[in-house]
């Protein structure tokens, strides 16, 4: 598997936490795709559109043979599998799967951009990834995602709801 990849999962329809264990199964269930690592689970305010619900968001590390476009493939996929819906931007969703980064590259296309351009401004997005890889660099930005994380703002935003581990442990859903 030699590629390695991280990616967002956010949802704030329905049963948020089955939603996204579910995700995991679908990404985990790829024999294409091997789960390395996971984030605590977080609460979240909404960013963007805010008349909505609050968001549970984590990010996951994975090793694959796909491509980035093949893996983006397979996340919108997996995402209408699970009932979502594009119909306001940044608005509610049941699943949102968006890749952060794909090795060290910067891809481009229309379908496809990587790293993922909103990530480093997103608190939502940096907590969880920071949590699981702090020194982690991405292609372009001469900080380490530690650093660009202490400079952001509205980090209250974003609240620890299940605990990687120690109390309240939860196990991801493994193939
Ligand atoms: P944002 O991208 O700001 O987080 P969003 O996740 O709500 O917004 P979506 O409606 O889920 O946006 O995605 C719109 C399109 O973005 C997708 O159909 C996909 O082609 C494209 N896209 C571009 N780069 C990426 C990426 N790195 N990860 C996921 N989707 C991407
Ligand atoms: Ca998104
Ligand atoms: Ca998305």
């Amino acid at each position: 598997m030699e590629n390695r990849a991280f990616i967002a999962l956010g949802s704030n329809i329905g049963n948020r936490y089955d939603t996204i264990m579910s995700a995991l199964k679908l990404l985990t269930e790829n024999p294409k795709i091997k789960l390395v690592n996971y984030s605590s689970i977080y609460e979240t305010d909404p960013i963007g559109y805010e008349e909505q619900d609050l968001f549970l968001n984590m990010v996951i590390e994975i090793q694959t043979v796909l491509s980035g476009i093949e893996l983006l493939d397979f996340c919108l996929k997996t995402e209408f599998e699970l009932g979502r819906k594009r119909e306001i931007r940044w608005g509610p969703r049941s699943i949102d799967l968006d890749i952060l980064t794909f090795n060290q590259e910067n891809i481009e296309t229309e379908k496809l951009t990587v790293p993922h351009p909103r990530m480093t401004e997103r608190a939502f997005v940096m907590v969880p990834l920071v949590e699981i890889n702090p020194d982690h660099h991405i292609p372009g930005v001469d900080k380490p995602l530690n650093v660009l994380l202490n400079e952001l703002p509205d980090k209250e935003g974003v609240r620890i709801w299940k605990r990687k581990s120690g109390e309240g442990v939860f196990e991801p859903i493994e193939s």
